[in-house]
């Protein structure tokens, strides 16, 4: 029965219609009987619309902690104890060396991140714009920022500078949103992608899975990604840090992020999803499927306070499923 579900959404999606919120909804409560099923369509559809070829991308974490949000995962805001190194915005020459190393180690975007409300001071600006320079001139890197809820000026400067692309991540369902952060409103994060659009950014816009939300507002983040047009979905499952309130939470099993990605893949086929954050810690050894389940894409190289895996593996583990790194 749900064979017969699963290939009839496949359906929908290779002739270009919506799977429904409704449909969504069924899709990410079969039962785990169902995933390889799941994944075998999913695969087809990530093959049929994005091919064999992976996009990876890596950060900097430009500046670190001190944030005035209180994100109920984030071991960065200031409203909680936790022991990340904490630093104020670090020099142009950091960001360019940290951007010519991940373009060593095979990367293709390169993103810088920023803690804190948003970036607004002039001192800042500059440094953003010096590194973006600086990146231009070392690097065929695809140029990414994620600096908070930042003012359409600051966005546009940037722009001119050579920022192709801008990241903010929604988090979560907008009805699951006040459980997680209460110091802004989720209007606030939508806003800054609308602004970065309108600017003509490529938008990379996801979320956290596993913060405590319903499958179902799973589901809802994906129908509002797609209302809001973005181009690129990171996909981040919790690794609980020690002094945030979810401290405790339990990871995702592997099995649930494999259904999340199938989810985002067959709700948003034909755009970018990349898998990021907490990838080791919840897929453990069930991280070769992410590719089958429908990602095209994955972070290399460390996350923003916690390690990565080593970027040797993580290009042995593409090539050996016989997909190949994206270079252009
Ligand atoms: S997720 Fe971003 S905005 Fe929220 S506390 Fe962390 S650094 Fe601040």
């Amino acid at each position: 029965m749900h064979r017969d579900f699963i290939l009839n959404l496949e359906k929908k999606v290779f002739t270009g219609q919506d799977i429904s919120y409704e449909e969504g909804c069924r899709l990410i409560n079969l039962s785990d009987d169902a995933l390889f099923e799941i994944i075998a369509s999913a695969e087809r559809t990530r093959r049929h619309f994005k091919g064999i070829e992976i996009n990876l991308c890596s950060i900097v974490n430009a500046k670190s902690g001190m944030c005035q949000e209180d994100c109920s995962f984030c071991s960065q805001s200031a409203f909680y104890n936790t022991d990340i190194q904490t630093y104020p915005m670090i020099e142009p020459k950091d960001i360019v060396n940290a951007a010519v190393n991940a373009a060593k180690n095979g990367a293709r975007e390169f993103s810088i991140v920023t803690s804190g409300t948003a970036v607004g001071s002039d001192e800042d600006i500059s440094i953003l714009i010096d590194a973006i320079h600086g990146i231009k001139q070392k690097t065929i890197l695809e140029r990414c920022a994620s600096l908070g809820i930042t003012k359409k000026e600051v966005l546009l400067k940037l722009k001119e500078a050579g920022l192709q692309s801008y990241h903010h991540n929604l988090e979560t369902a907008r009805s699951f949103f006040p459980n997680i952060c209460t110091t802004h409103d989720y209007e606030d994060d939508v806003n800054v992608i609308k602004t970065a659009k309108e600017l003509g950014f490529y938008i990379c816009c996801g979320g956290v899975f596993g913060l405590g939300e319903t499958k179902e507002q799973r589901v809802e983040l994906a129908v509002t990604l797609r209302e809001l047009g973005v181009d690129s979905i990171p996909i981040n499952f919790l690794n609980p840090r020690p002094g945030t309130p979810l401290e405790n939470a339990n990871h995702l099993t592997p099995i649930e992020c494999l259904k999340i990605i199938a989810l985002y893949r067959f709700m948003l086929p034909q755009k970018d999803i990349v898998i990021c954050g907490g990838r080791p810690a919840n897929l453990r050894d069930m991280q070769c499927l992410i590719f089958a389940a429908g990602a095209n894409g994955m972070m290399i190289g460390n996350y923003l306070t916690t390690m990565g895996r080593q970027v040797e593996e993580d290009l042995k583990m593409i090539r050996d499923l016989g997909l190949k790194p994206r270079i252009n």
